[in-house]
């Protein structure tokens, strides 16, 4: 058996007429950027996140980027993010101006610890971005609790997690704004680049859509300079057809998780993800943590099973941040989870058999 770590093709064959047809149309009305293809969509993922405003723009980088522009974080000010993350969740801070600050994860759910927040707080801070990293939201209530008590604006990085929820709310809603990636390999995918932010504050809104319409509105009125960022018509056409589909996928990611759970329960070489309480995960990604991971993962890769670790390095220890001194201490329960953490395939198309096959298999290696 093979088992590719994502299998884009398996969703597109389910789909192929009606995501060749809504390609077919852009291209045969010539209706490249901007247009109805486009508006349809904000509209239609707003509506499904219940709030005000969507603007869609050209990825999940830039989307964080525009909000911390437009929320005027600038040179001078500090911005809080987690350790373990992609990297657009800091070099975006970086690029406002602002200086990143990094807090440690939290052992049990790989978010950040909210216990360790207010150390890194100072009258410079404007922000925290809190990631909700492989479908896992972050612990809103104690979050909510220190940016109103700081006054810092809430940010958050939803690319892996569309539609987990933390008491019945989405992620994405609980801030000043949520940012979206529709990288292909996200759990809503374009076939291309593409990203989202949502909010409902309606004067940000307005500054996010100018800013990355080259700060017009209206064509050829340029109130401030911004930046060329669009989502391509083509892109909103193919995500419009599958946006009817993404709380179903989303169910049968977390179908594949228990099932996984079930299957892998018991080893004690294995430790497998908790959902935090009252939350509901996404699982972007199905992490556990184990004893011999290189071995495991060759071990498996002989096997057909493609697995990857998100990620092998986290952020401080970078050579892009080696500039601000960190050592390993500063960051005890990332420096653990980097030899430990794997990702195992998961997918709405990811059968029982193959879940079986892999269980199987992760058994045998550990004499189980
Ligand atoms: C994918 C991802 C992004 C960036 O999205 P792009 O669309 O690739 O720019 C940002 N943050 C996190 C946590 C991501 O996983």
């Amino acid at each position: 058996m093979k088992i590719p770590f994502v299998d884009l093709k398996a969703q597109y064959r389910n789909l192929k007429p009606q995501i060749d047809d809504s390609i077919a149309s852009v291209i045969n009305e010539t209706a490249f950027i901007g247009g109805k293809y486009v508006s349809n969509f904000e509209e239609s993922f707003a509506n499904l996140y219940g709030v005000k405003n969507c603007i869609s723009v050209a990825n999940g980088t830039d989307s964080l980027f525009i909000i911390m522009k437009m929320l005027g974080i600038k040179e001078g000010d500090e911005v809080i993010t987690v350790a373990n993350s992609w990297i657009s969740s800091s070099e975006t801070i970086s690029l406002t101006g602002a200086k990143v600050r990094f807090v440690d994860v939290e052992l049990d759910y790989y978010s950040i610890d909210t216990n360790n927040i207010e150390a890194v707080i100072n009258e410079k801070t404007r922000a925290i971005i809190v990631v909700h990293l492989y479908g896992q939201v972050c612990d809103m209530e104690k979050i909510l609790g220190i940016t109103k008590r700081y006054n810092l604006f809430l940010i958050e990085d939803c690319a892996q997690s569309h539609f987990s929820e933390f008491k019945q709310k989405y992620a994405g809603t609980f801030g000043i704004a949520g940012s979206f990636s529709f990288f292909p390999g996200k759990n809503l995918g374009a076939y291309g680049d593409a990203g989202a932010i949502i909010t409902n504050d309606d004067e940000l809104a307005l500054k996010c859509r100018m800013f990355a319409r080259h700060g017009a509105l209206i064509k050829h009125q340029h109130q401030i300079e911004g930046i060329n960022s669009r989502m391509d018509s083509i892109q909103a056409a193919i995500l419009s057809v599958k946006l009817p589909f993404i709380l179903d996928w989303t169910a049968k990611r977390r179908e594949a998780a228990n099932l996984y759970c079930e299957k892998l329960v018991n080893i004690d070489e294995v430790i497998l993800p908790k959902v935090r309480a009252d939350s509901k995960h996404s699982y972007h990604l199905f992490v556990i943590r184990v004893k011999r991971r290189a071995e495991l993962q060759l071990y498996l890769l002989e096997q057909g099973i493609e697995t990857l670790v998100h990620y092998p390095k986290p952020l401080p220890f970078l050579e892009a941040y080696k500039y601000l001194g960190h050592s390993h201490d500063d960051f005890p329960i990332v420096r653990i989870l980097q030899d430990e953490i794997l990702s195992l395939p998961i997918y709405p198309e990811l059968t029982v058999e193959q879940i079986d096959y892999i269980c199987n298999h992760i058994k045998i290696f550990y004499g189980k």
